[in-house]
């Protein structure tokens, strides 16, 4: 037995120690880590009686509703297996040989608007003559409810949706595919141990409930969104698929990547609040790429959110709304206060109408053939980088 290489510059150290579903040929999904460029198959590991049941299966669902304690123990052990390099032979499997699969079971997707800046950008195209802001936006992290059933693993191709819109100029809607297919960088958080159907989650309990984070792509038809979405939110112009990355990084490896953020104003209810005299809003210093057919068009980063993810967690539950494990809260587009930190098309070309150069064409919005793919890394531990990986799709043409 020999320990895993593991380069110092490599983003998948064992400060980071990710977990996604995989499978390889003739066997069944099931549940690793990633060290390096290596997938450690953890029912083949002695980490305890009841971790072949909750690892032999293709999600993380039965892992993360075990809670906390067993998150740090597993996460403790393995820090020790993997270091002493104490590693079964067949336990291991190169990153290029495996299949990931989604690594949740989603039970609810709810997607924020948590970017004041994204926020006020769409507001500035779509309101010009109003505030940037909606009255509420300070107030309360806003959301809409997306779907779960079509949140796809990174790496699924992406149809191009048909739906009704209608186009600019003309009196009467039609309906065919999307002519403004956009995406959106996001952070996703996966639930892991659910809480009661009566019990709002409190600002203090994030770390008890949360199990980790991925990145999130809400692919978006603007045209469909803009005709459907008055007045309720977002249905057919985003439910078509959402993809998500397939490495879920535990939140205990982003401790070192937690930044404050600048003081609310207003100051928010008392909901929205830790009890701690000292608690303060934070954010996570992830630093995103978006890249357009192997172009980068945007470096977005988590840490300009205006809302703390711990809120966002207390607004979702604050009307007594269960969780369960695997449910997913994004943070809504996470765009920053330049314009090369846009995090998505509809901002970079202010609604259509200036392009962005990709590998030398002006473009405005996605096209069929195009690949669209966000990473990440995010300040880790030992000073060194931890990686999110990537999620990608590729736009395939609508269906006749
Ligand atoms: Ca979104």
């Amino acid at each position: 037995m020999s320990p895993i290489e593991v380069p110092a510059d490599s983003p998948f150290g064992l400060d980071n120690l990710p977990y996604g579903v995989f499978s390889t040929p003739g066997a069944p999904a099931r549940v690793g880590v990633r060290l390096a460029d290596t997938v450690v198959d953890l029912t083949a590991l002695p980490l305890g009686d009841d971790a072949a049941e909750a690892f032999g299966q293709p999600t993380l669902n039965a892992f993360l509703a075990r809670g906390p304690r067993r998150w740090a123990d597993i996460r403790a052990r393995l820090r020790d297996l993997l270091a002493a390099g104490d590693i079964p032979p067949g336990a291991t499997h190169p990153v290029a040989d495996v299949t990931m699969h989604l690594p949740v079971q989603v039970g609810d997707f709810a997607d924020f608007y948590a970017s004041e800046h994204h926020a006020a950008n769409v507001g500035r195209i779509f309101r010009p003559d109003s505030p940037p802001l909606p009255p509420n936006w300070k107030h309360l992290p806003v959301a809409y409810h997306g779907r779960a059933g079509t949140v796809v693993v990174s790496g699924t191709d992406i149809v191009r949706p048909r739906g009704q819109r209608r186009p600019r100029g003309e009196r009467a809607p039609g309906h065919g595919p999307t002519l403004r297919l956009d995406f959106e960088a996001e952070l996703a958080f996966v639930v892991g141990a659910g809480s009661p159907l009566g019990e709002p989650v409190g600002v203090d309990e994030f770390d008890a409930r949360v199990f980790g984070a991925v990145l999130l792509n809400d692919w978006s038809a603007r045209d469909l969104q803009d005709w459907e979405s008055r007045p309720l939110g977002p249905f057919q112009g985003k439910s078509f698929a959402t993809s998500v990355s397939a490495w879920v990084v535990p939140m205990a490896a982003l401790r070192a990547a937690r930044v404050p953020l600048p003081p609310q104003d207003p100051p928010p209810l008392p909901y929205l609040r830790g009890r701690a005299p000292d608690w303060r809003p934070w954010g996570l210093d992830v630093d995103l790429a978006v890249t357009w057919n192997g172009e980068v068009v945007a470096r977005p980063n988590a840490r300009d959110l205006y809302w703390s993810p711990d809120q966002l967690l207390a607004q979702l539950t604050a009307n007594g709304a269960a969780t369960r494990p695997g449910d997913l809260f994004a943070s809504g587009t996470l765009s920053g206060p330049d314009r090369h930190q846009r995090a998505c098309l509809l901002e970079l070309t202010w609604n259509g109408t200036e392009p962005v150069t990709v590998n030398g064409e002006r473009r405005l919005f996605l096209e069929d053939g195009d690949e669209l793919a966000i990473s990440a890394t995010a300040v880790g531990e030992a000073g060194g980088r931890v990686g999110f990986g990537t999620v990608a799709g590729r736009v395939r043409p609508a269906r006749p």
